[in-house]
């Protein structure tokens, strides 16, 4: 456990920020109903506020950022072939081209007030409709073959919003105008409030979808406003003001996936986000302890006989200088034995190589069992071993090299039935007495040890 998890909140603490959170997203989303409310039950509708220059000003910045805003929205698709952002694109495009009339009839409004009025609706339906279709296809990719990829297939949707165009003019010379307006705006305002009802119910939480959700909870609102004035009205104003939040949330999100992930699903909430560095710090610690063991595991290596299990020579070595520069400092006594197994290459003829190789691990074995905790067994040679003795004067070393050649001796090896019995000679040097440097004593110890061996082998040589 981390100091920082002994100290996390309660849990019951966290599920009421997490509340909290949704109830403040909730209420954020539900800052035009206030405002409509106000204006629906204290002004009075006669209320207006007619500037065709001032219109047309406000729906020519909009179409800008909605043109942009679907060429953005068009890169991101491109980028990750999530179908989502290609409906998305399309409800831009779409809304792009229909609104635009709106505000290109700005100035006939006096006299023709549904021509004017009639492309708002079928702007804001179709852009619905497509969000809605979005949201149906919500993290899934487009197929490889997808005539999407073609120009052709978005030159076809500018035609289809072209034909819509041509149909609401017709429309609104019609007698079926004003019933036209209803329908389209409550069509509009229904699928926006599913698209943020399905949201909710599908429990998407990535915080684009978030803001995706926000924006069309404004739309929907903005179509009530629109349904609940008329034209010129502070109604139909707000209207305008609310769709325009929305859609400035929306393009918002969008460009945040266009400067990440280029995706909609992809860009992750900031607890996630700690989720993930979390867990990628747990796994570059156990990488790290996996490689503090691997690299423990390779000094015991380097500084081990791989046949005995002893000391290598370089270890042997190491070791033997570090106890000189200790007693040098201490002036405790300090001895060393070399040792070489008796006529070892009769034992290789005799019974194999392989009974050779148990030989001296059964050797190595004896020195061990003979030594205490903070002696030293090395094998510094093919058949030839050597004991650091810290703490151990000449006679005091003397004595264990005895009881090790006594343990030799009685030893027998059993191998493959038969049964091999060898023998060791020794020689004793005590650092200081026999020599002032590491060589030089291990050169006495070996002279003494080749003059056991001269003597008949299977003895110890201590001056
Ligand atoms: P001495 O009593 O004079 O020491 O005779 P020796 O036969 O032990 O001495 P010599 O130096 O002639 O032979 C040593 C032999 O040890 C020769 C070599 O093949 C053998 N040897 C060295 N390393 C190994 C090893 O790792 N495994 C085995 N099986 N034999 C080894
Ligand atoms: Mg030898
Ligand atoms: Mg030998």
């Amino acid at each position: 456990m981390t100091s920082s998890s002994d100290s996390a909140p309660p849990s019951f603490i966290r599920t009421l920020a997490k509340g909290y959170a949704v109830m403040i997203l909730l209420l954020v989303g539900l800052v035009p109903v206030f405002s409509i409310a106000y204006l629906y039950f204290f002004q009075t509708p006669a209320l207006r506020f007619e500037h065709h220059g001032f219109h047309e000003i406000a729906i020519g910045i909009s179409l800008l950022q909605s043109g942009f805003i679907a060429y953005v929205t068009y890169r991101c698709y491109h980028q990750t072939q999530e179908l989502f952002l290609r409906w998305l694109t399309l409800g831009f495009l779409g809304f792009t081209v229909i609104y635009g009339l709106h505000g290109a009839f700005t100035r006939l409004s006096p006299d023709h007030l549904m021509l004017f009025t009639l492309y708002g609706p079928a702007s804001r339906l179709v852009m619905a409709s497509c969000l809605l279709i979005g949201l149906m296809t919500y993290v899934r990719q487009e197929k490889p073959a997808s005539q999407a990829r073609s120009l052709g297939y978005w030159l076809a949707w500018l035609g289809a919003f072209s034909a819509i165009n041509a149909f609401v003019y017709l429309v609104a010379f019609s007698q079926w105008a004003e019933l036209s307006r209803w329908v389209l705006e409550i069509a509009a305002m229904s699928i926006m409030l599913s698209c943020a009802l399905i949201i909710a119910v599908r429990r998407i939480r990535s915080p684009l979808m978030t803001i995706y959700a926000l924006s069309v909870l404004f739309f929907s609102q903005s179509s009530l406003a629109f349904l609940l004035g008329s034209a010129w009205s502070h109604m139909w104003w707000l209207a305008h003001a609310s769709f325009a939040a929305g859609f400035m949330a929306l393009s918002y999100g969008v460009i945040q996936a266009f400067l990440t992930t280029g995706s909609f699903s992809r860009v992750y909430s900031q607890a996630e986000l700690v989720e993930q560095i979390r867990a990628e710090k747990a796994r570059t610690d156990d990488a790290l302890l996996d490689l503090q063991r691997a690299h423990e595991a390779l000094e015991v290596s380097a500084a081990t006989d791989s046949l005995t299990g002893c000391a290598n020579r370089r270890e042997f070595e190491a070791r033997g200088l570090a106890e000189v520069e200790r007693v040098k400092r201490s002036g405790a006594p300090l001895s060393f034995v070399t040792i070489d197994l008796d006529h070892f290459k009769q034992i290789n003829d005799d019974h194999g190589h392989r009974a050779g190789d148990e030989v001296l691990r059964v050797f190595v074995k004896l020195a061990k069992m003979t030594l205490r905790p903070s002696d030293l067994v090395g094998r510094i040679g093919g058949e030839e071993f050597a004991l650091i003795l810290p703490d151990t004067s000449l006679e005091g070393a003397a004595l264990i090299a005895e009881r090790l050649r006594q343990l030799t001796e009685r030893e027998v090896v059993t191998l493959a039935g038969t049964q091999i019995r060898f023998t060791v000679s020794l020689g004793v040097a005590q650092y200081g007495h026999d020599g002032g440097t590491y060589e030089s004593v291990i050169d006495t110890a070996d002279s003494r040890m080749y003059r056991a061996k001269q003597a008949g082998r299977n003895q110890v040589t201590a001056p």
